[in-house]
């Protein structure tokens, strides 16, 4: 066992705090990576403050991690000491069925170990996440970073990226594809940037008229406000793929309305509940309403190689970690330019 400084939350109430933690004695197939950044994804806040019903305390959140390779185990193979390496969402999985063999471990029979709020395969040991000064994770889980990135910017890439190019692909967004990304937060803002890149036509969806500017940057072509209800009858029928990365409870039906006829409206938002479907959303015009879990390693790499070679990194705010609970109020509020990075280096 290594004793770890962290940020965390002790339960669904208490505000992040600091926190010592204890991680596993490295094994021969492990990586033990000292971290350098981690972002904050708004799913960090659902799980901090058990909106999900699954929380388990204490918990250190933070699953956008980037490091440099401190230690390996006799067993590995892929990354050597001083490597820039990036972890995901997941930590483990059992290796051996089906999803594991593609590379898909998101869906592993037996469930993955996420990376914090969750436990090793044994099914006792916590996992704790990135918003700490190490962690150790088995070379499998271990993705390499390009080093042609800013390792801060990279970071949102191994959620927000991995979560929001999962989809385009898995649909097959391509040049000239309609595509609408709603909610311009810290997914939207990866959607946005790797759409435009697949030489999507791209219309942002936003609650806030004060982000128009942002989404043209972002290279989106259009933008429109969903606080206008005028919008959802000039933009019926529009969209041939719709990528929802709302957080916040919201109509999909409204959304569903969109899209062309065999469009698909794709949820990556996991808000805690939401209102019924209903049948007439779907049926007329053969529509289809899938969701999408982050990403395997097999893609998460692709996808980290894809932006290496393409220059794609997330516009960041770094932070240090005294000031994650002011981050989180301001994530509430819509108030995020387009993730916040903690500076691991503030945990002393
Ligand atoms: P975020 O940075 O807080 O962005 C969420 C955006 O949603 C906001 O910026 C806002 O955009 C929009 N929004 C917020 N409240 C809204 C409301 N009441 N009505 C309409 N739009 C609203 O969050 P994030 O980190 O991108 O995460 C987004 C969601 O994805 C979270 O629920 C998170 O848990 C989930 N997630 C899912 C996966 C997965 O595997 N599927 C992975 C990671 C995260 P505007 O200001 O532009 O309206
Ligand atoms: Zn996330």
């Amino acid at each position: 066992m290594t004793t770890t400084k962290a940020f965390g939350v002790t339960s669904a109430t208490s505000k992040v705090g600091p926190l010592t933690i204890e991680r596993r004695a490295p094994r021969a197939d492990d990586v033990t990576i000292d971290i350098l950044f981690c972002g904050v994804c708004h799913s960090d806040l659902h799980q901090a403050r058990n909106e999900w019903g699954n929380s388990v305390y204490p918990m250190v959140p933070g699953h956008e991690i980037v490091g440099r390779v401190s230690a390996v185990g006799s067993a590995v193979k892929q990354h050597k000491v001083g490597a820039l390496v990036g972890v995901g969402c997941m930590v483990s999985s059992c290796g051996e069925c089906e999803w594991c063999q593609k590379g898909q471990e998101q869906f592993c029979v037996k469930h993955p170990a996420f990376t914090y709020n969750g436990t090793e395969m044994d099914r006792k040991t916590p996992t704790q996440g990135g918003y700490s000064t190490q962690v150790i994770v088995n070379q499998k889980f271990v993705l390499s970073v390009p080093e042609s990135l800013d390792p801060a910017g990279a970071a949102p890439l191994l959620c927000a990226g991995i979560t929001t190019w999962s989809p385009l692909r898995e649909w097959n967004v391509k040049k000239g594809d309609k595509v609408a990304v709603v909610g311009l937060g810290g997914l939207g803002h990866m959607g946005v940037k790797l759409a435009v890149s697949l030489g999507a036509d791209v219309t942002l969806i936003s609650t806030s008229k004060k982000k128009a500017d942002d989404a043209k940057r972002l290279g989106a072509q259009h933008f429109a406000v969903s606080t206008e209800p005028e919008m959802f009858t000039r933009l019926a029928g529009s969209f041939d793929f719709i990528l929802d990365t709302v957080s916040a409870t919201h109509d999909f039906n409204a959304y569903m309305s969109l899209l062309r006829p065999h469009g698909a409206l794709v949820l990556v938002g996991a808000p805690p509940a939401g209102p019924p479907v209903q049948a007439f959303s779907l049926i007329g015009g053969n529509k289809r309403l899938a969701g999408s879990s982050i990403g395997g390693t097999v893609e998460t790499q692709e996808m980290l190689d894809y932006c290496g070679k393409h220059g794609i990194v997330s516009d960041i705010e770094v932070i240090p970690a005294q000031q994650l609970n002011e981050a989180y109020e301001r994530m509430l509020k819509s108030d995020v330019r387009y993730r916040f990075v903690v500076d691991v280096g503030s945990i002393k």
